[in-house]
């Protein structure tokens, strides 16, 4: 038998339990990863597993927002398991060594943060970790990294209750899970960013045409089994190519932002408002009949015309935006394969308010 200290064999221990804990955890984020669960869901997980896998009282994801200049906290979870959102208590980061602990870690100065006493020993400069609770005595900072070494924020634990003591070994064990959350975040936000993007339009954040298409023929089907109204509305700008031609095309793409906030801001959140062309824009509109679908699109045309910031060199001239509005209905329900006569009613209609002198709505024509 060797000759080995009882504190030795203590410490031995305390390094394999901690091993089998990250194995553990290890486990479990892979698993968010492949279940294919939200962002939101991920920092759930992550912070949950920290508290009850690793043992931590309480936990918190930050959020850093290099542009911004904060860490903002995304997630918090304390003893009992309870999530805590948004705080809006931000701390300010800044590229200068010792400005904060946070801002350390986030600039990659400090490659993790400890103390079992921070109070004590936390320097006039690490003043952020005042905002700590009362009563911590144990805290540690380490990075969330992705990629090649690339910060995105930091996991905050503590021991509140337990006041159980961190040590070296518990830092190795949290930089280890750090690394493997950061990878998890990433994967989910990029998931999200795809999927999203398969829906949205890039320029205007509104829905897209392919997401429009299926809408439609959704919407249609619905509307025939529940023998409700659909209508459309079918939007373009006037004299568009002009506003390019005056204002440059960035400008233009400016105004197309604009107006699909207008448009979305004046219509309820049931109805569906996608970019469908380059300055064409429609609503879908379930349950809403012809007449109403009129007074909707008067409603929006008004808006707009009524608009005086739709860039500000055009607001600095007094100058306006308008657009012509074609409105078309399934008066009792929809007819299933009938979508392209239902956007060819509501063109025909764009097609005769174009005609009628522009800003303004066409008529309302029932199928
Ligand atoms: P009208 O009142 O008859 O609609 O006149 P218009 O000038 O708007 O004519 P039209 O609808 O035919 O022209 C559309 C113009 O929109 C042509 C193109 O330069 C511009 N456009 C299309 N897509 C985009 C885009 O993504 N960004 C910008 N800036 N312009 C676009
Ligand atoms: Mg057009
Ligand atoms: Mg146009």
């Amino acid at each position: 038998m060797p000759n080995v200290s009882k504190a030795s064999v203590e410490k031995l221990r305390h390094q394999k339990k901690l091993l089998q804990q990250e194995l553990f955890m290890f486990h479990r984020v892979m698993e968010g990863m492949r279940r294919d669960l939200s962002y939101e869901e991920v920092l759930q997980l992550i912070v949950g597993s920290v508290t009850e896998g690793l043992g931590y009282d309480r936990a918190g994801l930050f959020d850093v927002d290099f542009k911004a200049r904060t860490v903002k906290r995304a997630i918090g979870i304390d003893a009992r398991g309870r999530f805590e959102y948004g705080f809006v208590e931000k701390s300010p980061i800044y590229p200068r060594k010792g400005f904060n602990v946070f801002s350390d870690i986030a600039y990659g100065y400090l490659k993790y943060f400890f103390s079992n006493n921070i109070f004590k020993r936390m320097p006039k400069a690490v003043q952020v970790l005042k905002n700590v609770d009362a009563g911590v005595t144990s805290n540690a900072n380490v990075p969330i990294k992705v990629g090649k070494g690339k910060i995105t924020g930091i996991l905050a634990v503590d021991n509140l209750f337990s006041k159980r003591r961190l040590t070296k070994t518990d830092i190795v064990s949290l930089l280890n899970f750090a690394t493997q959350a950061g990878l998890a975040m990433e994967s989910a936000r990029l998931h999200e960013q795809v999927k999203n993007q398969t829906v949205t339009d890039g320029l205007t954040g509104i829905f897209n045409r392919r997401y429009f298409d299926r809408q439609l023929a959704v919407e249609i089907k619905r509307s025939r089994l529940r023998k409700k109204p659909l209508s459309l509305l079918y939007a373009d700008i006037d004299h568009f190519k002009r506003v390019n031609d005056r204002f440059g095309h960035l400008e233009g793409d400016e105004v197309l932002k604009r107006i699909a906030h207008l448009l979305s801001l004046g219509v309820r959140t049931a109805d569906k408002v996608a970019r469908i062309g380059g300055e064409e824009f429609a609503v879908l509109m379930p349950d809403i009949p012809l007449e109403m679908a009129g007074a909707v699109a008067q409603r929006l045309v008004t808006e707009v015309e009524r608009d005086n910031s739709p860039i500000p060199a055009m607001a600095r001239r007094k100058e306006r935006v308008t657009i012509s509005v074609g409105v078309a209905c399934f008066p009792r329900g929809g007819v299933e394969g009938r979508q392209a006569s239902l956007l060819r009613k509501a063109d025909q209609s764009l097609y005769q308010a174009k005609r009628d002198g522009r800003n303004r709505v066409g008529p309302l024509l029932g199928l």
